[in-house]
């Protein structure tokens, strides 16, 4: 990427974000009024910052020593054979702390030093972000704060007893659902409290601008590798799709960057179905959201008729949200994409095919990414690059549960 290329940010209806924090209608700002001065500091410095040449040798550096990259492009070989198509496999499951959470986590605290920021906050549903946020400010010798529902708490011991290893203090966040919105709602009141010294780590492609598009940039070197990664491989940059599963949808982001100008690359996103579109128990976004504002953004969320935001479900705690980033949106939204959704028995099942097939034991969210192959037909002579975007020993327990392993 061309340092000219990262610093611009295009003003057109392609899929970047525009200057207003926009990608096409979705995006944009939405906060309380005592948080502008935290975000436009931000929003006036992130790009600036982030493409300092002193930045990106830290940041490179790092990612490199610390989290283990390049992460290898795996030719799945068996996994092709069985759906007659060619699979490759991007392995963020490799990375330290075992997820692609890390790259965001890594990029946004070297932004908080910069900042002259000392203190971290950041809010965690299943605990995934909360410990790539705790593990880097370990690394930085900087405080920690993770909120995290009171529910999820309760279900999520392991990730708790990580984070409180690792020297973070975890608040229990008591009101309404006391889940992942209610986290999010306590961190944000903190920033609100805490503008001068604190920087809040949001986790996914989500949030009031800039976040998004940060958080994006800082995983964008999924797709980053993958181009040069497949040129060794296979003689040219571009695949003819890339897949990944769709939380906030951070991985898909990083995995989508640099093949979103690229119009022969299919874009294809696979989000959590739970127990069936229909069945009030699920996490599908695209297919049952309708436009709205969650956590300082206009996106496609999940809502009541009056507006209200309605509790996800999935089995992968990682995609139990009720929006998409608003990049998903506009991607949904002009076609530029194809959604899909999985149950959680079709992502089950390609968990299980992938760890029998390829000796790879898959994130449940990554599963969902997997089940593609049990909605759509590929090729024999397509490539496709599908982000494996964590492993699935902290699924254990529920891989135990559902095959009655044990
Ligand atoms: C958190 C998580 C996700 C979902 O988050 P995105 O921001 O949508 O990427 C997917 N996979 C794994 C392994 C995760 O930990």
């Amino acid at each position: 990427m061309t340092k000219e290329k990262s610093l611009s940010i295009k003003n057109s209806g392609g899929f970047h974000v525009d200057e207003k924090g926009y990608y096409g209608e979705f995006g944009g700002a939405f906060i309380p009024e005592m948080l502008y001065p935290n975000l436009e500091e931000l929003r006036q410095k992130y790009l600036e910052i982030m493409y300092e040449e002193s930045f990106q040798k830290e940041f490179h550096q790092l990612l490199r020593d610390y989290v283990g990259r390049p992460s290898p492009l795996y030719f799945a070989k068996r996994l092709s054979e069985k759906h007659g198509t060619k699979i490759y496999l991007k392995r963020e499951d490799l990375n330290h702390t075992g997820a692609h959470k890390v790259n965001n986590t890594i990029g946004q605290i070297l932004m908080a030093k910069r900042l002259g920021k000392t203190r971290i906050i950041a809010e965690t549903g299943a605990g995934q972000h909360g410990v790539a946020t705790a593990t880097v400010c370990a690394l930085m010798g900087i405080q920690c704060v993770v909120y995290m529902g009171e529910i999820d708490i309760a279900r999520q011991a392991p990730n708790v007893a990580r984070m409180k290893m690792l020297g973070a203090e975890v608040i229990p966040a008591t009101s309404g659902s006391k889940t992942l919105k209610d986290a999010t709602n306590e961190a944000i009141r903190d920033w609100i409290n805490n503008p001068v010294d604190t920087h809040y780590i949001i986790g996914s492609a989500i949030g009031p601008h800039p976040y998004p598009d940060m958080v994006t940039r800082f995983q964008s070197v999924i797709s980053e590798e993958i181009k040069w990664q497949l040129k060794e491989k296979e003689g040219r940059e571009n695949p003819d799709y890339v897949v990944a599963c769709i939380g906030g949808g951070s991985n898909a982001a990083g995995t989508y960057y640099h093949f979103l100008d690229e119009p022969k690359v299919g874009i294809i996103a696979v989000e959590a179905a739970g127990k069936g579109i229909d069945s009030g128990e699920s996490a599908a976004t695209s297919a049952l959201g309708k436009i709205g504002i969650i956590h300082g953004c206009k996106t496609m969320l999940m809502q009541t008729p009056d507006g209200q935001i309605t509790e996800p479900y999935s089995i992968s705690a990682g995609l139990d949200y009720p929006g998409v980033g608003p990049m998903h949106s506009h991607l949904y939204k002009s076609g530029r994409a194809e959604f899909y959704s999985a149950t959680d028995d079709e992502a089950m099942t390609a968990g299980l095919e992938l760890s029998q097939l390829e000796g790879i034991i898959p994130a449940i969210e990554s599963g969902h990414a997997f089940a593609i192959f049990q909605h759509k037909k590929f090729n024999p002579d397509d490539v496709l690059v599908i982000s494996l975007s964590g492993r699935g020993d902290k699924d254990l327990q529920t891989y135990i549960d559902y095959f009655k392993l044990a």
